[in-house]
């Protein structure tokens, strides 16, 4: 199971205002996703097991749980790269840029919360 760890530079823009910034990223190899496909179906079957807990919501819940796995399952199997930390600055109010951690596909846009403008964010 290879996680490689890369850290490069990324670029916020907002209108004509840019700020430079360094983004991590986790990228996964094709045993690493399957690994971490394999967790997830183990984390659905332990939710569908502790679903069968409750009574009367379990006719519905257990089945919707089994129902929606192969679809989180395929979803996290599909990642290849995830963004683990991100240090930019929001490029219109400079205050730090909070950067979810989704799948690596630029351009990003991510809301910012001191001023609430959406700002563009691109490899450097
Ligand atoms: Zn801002």
């Amino acid at each position: 199971m290879t996680t490689q760890v890369v850290t490069h530079q990324i670029i916020a823009s907002y209108a004509d205002t840019t700020s430079l910034g360094s983004i991590t990223v986790l990228h996964f190899s094709e045993r690493a996703r399957l690994m971490r496909a394999l967790k997830a179906s183990g984390v659905c079957l332990l939710v569908a097991c502790v679903c069968l807990c409750i009574p009367g919501a379990h006719f519905v819940l257990v089945p919707l749980t089994l129902l929606i796995s192969p679809f989180i399952i395929l979803r996290i199997h599909r990642e290849k790269t995830r963004i683990s930390h991100a240090e930019i600055s929001c490029a219109k109010c400079r205050e730090p840029l909070v950067v979810l951690a989704t799948q690596e596909l630029y351009p990003l846009f991510e809301n910012c919360g001191a001023c609430h403008r959406e700002i563009k964010i691109q490899a450097g």
